[in-house]
């Protein structure tokens, strides 16, 4: 591990110019990634862009940073070389891969089991809580000290990537660099109500909807929910609003594998979020279906209608559910 940090080192000095992106749909930890390695590039005196195919979600909004969606046609300033955060394949970065497609520049930096070390430089590290805490750790390789803002964006990453610091990626490590993080004098109460205690009422009533619609079968062991573009638009909430109602399924009591499908994006090729506690696999489960992320989260897309996705994904579970 410390020989490709030391590689890595030394592209970052010699080159000039960077793209940073990160997955489609961000999360916390794609988009504090993203603005901690575009800080560390700034500090190096490189020229940055961070694009992303979608947008920063307004959860956070309070970040008060922006980046480039990307979409065909749209001029970018040059780039020799690329930094890919938090995403386990090319796939996960959606509209910019074909931005990148001439590039063969890439630096990849994930911690998912699934990651398939498409980058010409690649520090994948499963065992690592999120993608900011291998970002943490390159600051420190890097010599570069960690601002307040810069501590925000990495402690947001690994807060959200955890769980609020309950799933099983934690280590000791990832507290100790928490501590560093804290040290700063970053205010984590503050982040913690600006990230948990400011939910648009569209949100919560959209939870409220999903929260109706709740099914289980096997025995409870396996709960889902789905989101339609018409509730979606009835509830006047975004789409990333949604993110989040899965780990409501994944925590009621009995359940082993829980999961949320939607045709938002697509309405014949549908999003799948899936979860599970105890011993039980969605990144199996999801990979059968050409998707990833972690044991206990991941997602997929499968084509054909919400009915038949979620038939499809109850047999996949109770494979694993059925089996004791
Ligand atoms: P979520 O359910 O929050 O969208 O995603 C949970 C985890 O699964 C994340 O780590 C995410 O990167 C991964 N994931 C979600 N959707 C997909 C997908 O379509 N393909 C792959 N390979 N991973 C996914
Ligand atoms: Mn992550």
């Amino acid at each position: 591990m410390r020989k490709i940090f030391k590689d890595i080192k030394k592209i970052l000095q010699a080159g000039d110019t960077f793209l940073i992106t990160t997955h489609i749909n961000p999360d916390g930890d794609g988009i504090g990634s993203a603005f901690a390695m575009d800080y560390l590039l700034k500090m190096l005196g490189k020229k940055t862009v961070i694009v992303c195919q979608d947008s920063v979600p307004h959860d956070f909004a309070f970040f008060g940073k922006e980046w480039i969606q990307y979409k065909e046609g749209i001029e970018i300033p040059s780039f020799h070389y690329v930094v890919v955060l938090d995403a386990p394949s090319l796939q996960r970065i959606g509209t910019v891969g074909k931005l990148i497609a001439n590039t063969s520049n890439i630096i990849n930096i994930d911690h998912h089991i699934s990651n398939q070390s498409f980058g010409k430089w690649n520090i994948v590290d499963p065992h690592a809580s999120s993608c900011s805490e291998i970002l943490y750790t390159l600051f420190q390789e890097m010599n570069v000290s960690i601002t307040q803002e810069v501590a925000s964006f990495l402690y947001v990453a690994i807060s959200t990537d955890t769980g609020s610091f309950r799933y099983q990626n934690i280590t000791p490590m990832t507290h100790t660099i928490v501590a560093e993080l804290i040290r700063t004098g970053v205010d984590v109460s503050a982040l913690n109500e600006q990230l948990y205690s400011q939910v648009p009422v569209g949100k919560v009533k959209l939870f409220a909807l999903l929260m109706n619609k709740v099914q289980l079968t096997c025995d409870g062991t396996i709960a889902w929910s789905v989101l339609t573009n018409e509730e979606l638009a009835a509830t006047g909430a975004q789409l990333s609003d949604a993110d989040g109602f899965v780990n409501v399924l994944r925590d009621i009591e009995k359940v082993k594998i829980a999961f949320m499908v939607s045709n938002v994006q697509n309405p014949s090729v549908i999003k799948a979020s899936l979860r599970s506690k105890g011993k039980y696999d969605v990144n199996t489960l999801a990979g059968s279906f050409n998707g990833g992320g972690h044991a206990k989260a991941a997602g997929c897309t499968i084509k054909g209608t919400v009915d038949e996705v979620v038939k499809k994904i109850i047999h996949k579970a109770k494979e694993q559910v059925v089996q004791e």
